[in-house]
């Protein structure tokens, strides 16, 4: 053969076999370049180590074998509903039938003359004596040269997903062209010194085992091939999170390579006077994230900080402190939340903690009158106020800050990465906080974060106790709400009734909030009993919360809009209708919208009538742990990465062989080996060298469009 000339950034096109045709399909799946075909492994694969000749086939024996089509038919036999396909089989050696019940379309993918590889169990026929094999698989097979030994059969052959058509077969012998071609590559992305720490395969060798095994013992199962301790698998495993983390640390120490441009001073007694100013004291883990604040403030570099915390620790409080530090240097700060409710609800709360301390504040949201807004942002421009808190409003081009020092953003991944930039961008690198409304995980944390550190808050504020939470089923339901919601309304406490949908469903019956809202006004014709949608208008919405939050409504019943982060101190119990519809996280976050005053909360999951017993067990750890990071660990186990944490927004590229949840340590082993490789600071010599050169243009290739995420802060 000749020898086909190569490399891993090759366009698809120089591949014989591919063409125009199947080159614009792969186009459409992101296949552009020899790696991107290299890295798309097969899910499964089949022995085809034993393939035997037609002679050799005994009847009662399954067995797989290569043959050409020499004739198809159908066949309509009296009796039989569907038509039966029927072929002749051959091989060099004899011939054999094979039959298809009702799969007419054989008839046009296998014409004769073709050859495919089959598999199936021949039997002798009773009627007329011939060797035939009922439904055998049948695998068409990309021809191939004569003579050279077949990617097909006669080894252990990777199974592809099919793809815009393009069969697995095809995958196979386009992957094993390009490998074939690139025989010998002694070529690694990781350096030497790494892999050989953590004895880790190297890069070819493992790609030719990912693609077409040889190490499996006779008669041993396939899958043993697809599990992470498989060594060249663990090798890509490893590879997938060490990029990662060397991306996270290389844009972490980017980041803080850039000067402060604000110099703040920061006043010796600040924590003691913000201290003194509230009703409570500070939890240990508040007091030590607000030092961790207080100390980025004072370093050269800005500050890039996730503040993660369970639900009800008390994030709002240690954000409000850089707005209190930054405000004492006469800086300015934003503080953006998803939704209206709730950057109403910081306005307030931080208004009682700044205002006392001389911070001028403004709440700026869609709903500000126009008028009311040119001022407000005139004020802004003259650096008239301190702090504006407000929604997605505080990404408009209109608003401009005088000198914008700092940067809250709550619930980060409900904002896009462009958006967090315009609100960064419209200061001069600015000190960043965000937070997250419910925990994450730490493995999570470290991979979609670990370009930021991270603070803990580990600790609710004292004298709170947790929420208990119990699930209503079995019957309980009937007389629930007179007897556990009942004595509650009489108790003069509040309570929270949340729904998945604001609409009927006809096909799956959910219950739905309107017409529960009417149920319950019926049964407590004198309790003032309110309904919040997401579809009511801004001013219905803000009237409802506001005589909830003053305590004249006592039961609200809701879509998911109070969801983030509401504060009402009277309410004491939370009821969630269909809660298998929810992910445990926001279960966990829903909960934590009770006793959040000095009256001890409860939680009541009610799962819909077709609630899986699946679904019941996922509740009942919510019975078991208070804990939000426990919830979050068990969450991400359930729903995967992607789900919990919305990383399309994330810019990053998703996992194809890692799994965050089974592979946390080697995330830790890898994210270690990257800082180390990275160090410390810019214009570190191994930048220099060929080894990070190479690195660095490998990834590029691998992840393209990974520069953009390296260039937005
Ligand atoms: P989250 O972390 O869920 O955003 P918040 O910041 O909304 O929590 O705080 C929850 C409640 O706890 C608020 O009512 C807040 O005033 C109160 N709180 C915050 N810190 C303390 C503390 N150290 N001691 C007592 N209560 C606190
Ligand atoms: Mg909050």
């Amino acid at each position: 053969m000749d020898k086909l000339d190569l490399s891993l950034v090759s366009p698809l096109n120089v591949v014989p076999d591919i063409g125009v045709k199947r080159g614009e399909k792969l186009a459409r799946i992101g296949f552009r370049t020899v790696l991107d075909l290299l890295y798309f492994f097969p899910f499964r694969y089949e022995d085809r180590r034993a393939v035997q000749s037609i002679r050799q086939l005994v009847p009662g024996v399954p067995a797989g074998f290569v043959a050409r089509i020499r004739q198809i038919r159908k066949k309509n036999i009296r009796n039989l509903r569907v038509p039966l396909v029927e072929a002749d089989l051959e091989d060099d050696s004899g011939m054999v039938r094979a039959v298809w019940f009702g799969q007419e379309y054989l008839l046009k993918t296998l014409p004769p003359e073709t050859v495919a590889f089959f598999f199936g169990k021949p039997e002798v026929s009773p009627y007329d004596g011939l060797l035939t094999v009922r439904s055998p698989v049948v695998e068409k097979m990309e021809s191939e040269k004569k003579g050279q030994k077949s990617f097909h059969v006669n080894r252990i052959v990777p199974v592809y997903h099919e793809e815009q058509g393009l069969s697995s077969s095809f995958f196979r012998k386009i992957i094993g062209t390009i490998l074939a071609s690139l025989w010998g590559n002694t070529f690694d992305p990781i350096p030497s010194a790494i892999l050989a720490s953590c004895q880790i395969m190297g890069w070819f060798p493992a790609l030719v085992e990912m693609h077409f095994p040889k190490n499996l013992p006779k008669g041993a199962d396939t899958d043993l091939l697809l599990m992470p301790e498989y060594p060249p698998r663990k090798r890509f495993v490893f590879e997938e999170l060490f990029f990662l983390e060397f991306l996270m640390g290389y844009k972490k120490r980017e980041i803080q390579s850039i000067p402060r441009v604000h110099a703040r001073t920061l006043p010796p007694d600040g924590m003691s006077r913000f201290e003194r100013g509230l009703p409570f004291q500070l939890t240990k883990a508040q007091r030590r994230a607000m030092g961790e604040i207080e100390s980025d403030f004072a370093r050269p570099v800005p500050m890039n900080r996730l503040l993660l915390g369970d639900v009800g620790s008390g994030k709002t409080l240690v954000a409000a402190w850089g707005v209190f530090l930054s405000a004492s240097s006469g800086l300015q700060s934003a503080f953006m939340a998803p939704t209206e409710i709730l950057a109403k609800q910081h306005f307030i709360t931080l208004k009682g903690l700044l205002e006392p301390h001389g911070v001028s504040l403004a709440l700026l949201t869609q709903s500000v009158r126009k008028t009311e807004k040119r001022d407000l942002m005139e004020a802004v421009h003259q650096g008239k106020i301190h702090l504006v808190v407000g929604t997605h409003a505080l990404i408009q081009d209109a608003l401009s800050f005088s000198s914008l020092g700092y940067i809250v953003v709550d619930e980060q991944h409900k904002f896009g990465v462009e958006q967090r930039k315009t609100l960064i961008n419209k200061g001069d690198n600015p000190d960043v906080l965000v937070m997250t409304a419910t925990p994450i995980p730490r493995s999570l944390a470290l991979s979609y974060f670990g370009d930021l550190d991270i603070s803990l808050l580990d600790e609710r504020p004292a004298g709170r106790p947790p929420v208990r939470t119990e699930i209503i089923s079995g019957g309980e339901e009937e007389t629930f709400w007179d007897k556990r919601i009942g004595p509650v309304l009489e108790r003069g406490e509040q309570v929270f009734v949340v729904y998945p949908l604001i609409e009927e469903s006809e096909k799956e019956d959910l219950k739905d909030a309107t017409s529960m809202h009417g149920v319950l006004s019926a049964k407590w014709p004198s309790a003032e009993i309110r309904l919040l949608t997401g579809k009511m208008t801004w001013e219905e919405k803000e009237s409802t919360m506001e005589s909830f939050r003053s305590g004249r409504t006592r039961l609200l019943v809701s879509t998911t809009v109070v969801e983030v982060g509401v504060d009402i101190p009277g309410a004491t119990v939370m009821v969630v209708e269909n809660a298998e519809r929810f992910g445990l996280a926001q279960l966990h976050q829903l909960r934590g919208r009770v006793g959040r005053g000095s009256l001890p909360g409860m939680c009541f999951l009610v799962p819909g009538r077709q609630a899986s017993s699946e679904a019941l067990e996922r509740l009942a750890i919510l019975e078991q742990t208070d804990d939000g990071f426990v919830v979050a660990e068990e969450d991400l186990k359930i729903r995967g990465p992607g789900e919990f944490i919305g990383t399309r927004q994330s810019g990053l590229p998703a996992f194809r062989v890692a799994n965050l949840v089974r592979d946390a340590e080697t995330l830790l082993v890898a994210r270690k080996l990257a800082s180390d490789f990275i160090g410390l600071v810019p214009g570190n010599p191994a930048e220099h060298t060929w080894e990070w050169t190479t690195l660095m243009n490998f990834i590029q290739n691998r992840y393209p469009g990974v520069e953009d995420w390296l260039m937005i802060r």
